[in-house]
């Protein structure tokens, strides 16, 4: 799925965070109600007979198409954050870093065994993030882990996707 439209409109910022990084800035796919729309249309399509009961959205890009896509699917919204920001009890997951090591969390009681869970976040790199929140949302035993992204990136040289299982489908509307 490559949308034209998305494409044209993501930004690209060389040189950030980092020199010689390119920073795929979803920004602007977002402040655009063209593209929101297209987005909330393809995430719709993609997901709409899945019975998915529950979005995890990753802090804090993630949390956008999150919530228009649970609002459409009659399913609810679960915010993975960093520590200190959930008020109630969590569950952690701490992962490696490039430069050591990070820790993202979700309240203890927002999955149970009985829900369908979508992981959404904008952007899938190295995985390393995404790996942490599926490996964080696996401990609530759900029935089914699906994982979607905005944009992949493809071409430079990253298998981000190798992360998850086999039988886990990951998506994204976007290769870069
Ligand atoms: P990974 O853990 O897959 O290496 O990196 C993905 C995480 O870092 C995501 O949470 C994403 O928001 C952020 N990220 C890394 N590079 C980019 C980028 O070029 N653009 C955007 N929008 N996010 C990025």
């Amino acid at each position: 799925m490559n949308n034209k439209t998305l494409l044209e409109n993501l930004r690209n910022i060389p040189d950030f965070p980092k020199k010689g990084v390119i920073f795929r800035d979803v920004t602007t796919l977002f402040d655009n109600p063209d593209c929101l729309q297209i987005m909330e249309e393809e995430l719709y399509d993609l997901y709409k007979d899945k019975g998915i009961t529950k979005i995890v959205g990753i802090e804090s890009r993630g949390f956008i198409m999150s919530s228009a896509l649970a609002i459409r699917l009659h399913a609810g919204v679960v915010l993975c954050r960093k520590p200190g920001k959930l008020p109630c009890d969590t569950i952690q997951e701490t992962y490696t870093k490039e430069y050591g090591t990070d820790t993202i969390e979700i309240h203890k009681d927002a999955i149970t065994s009985d829900d369908v869970v979508l992981l959404h976040d904008d952007l899938l790199a190295t995985g390393g993030t995404m790996k942490a929140a599926y490996d964080l949302v696996k401990k609530f035993n759900p029935k089914k882990i699906y994982i979607n992204f905005i944009i992949e990136l493809t071409r430079e040289g990253m298998h981000g996707r190798d992360n998850f299982d086999k039988e886990t489908e990951v998506t994204s509307l976007l290769e870069v």
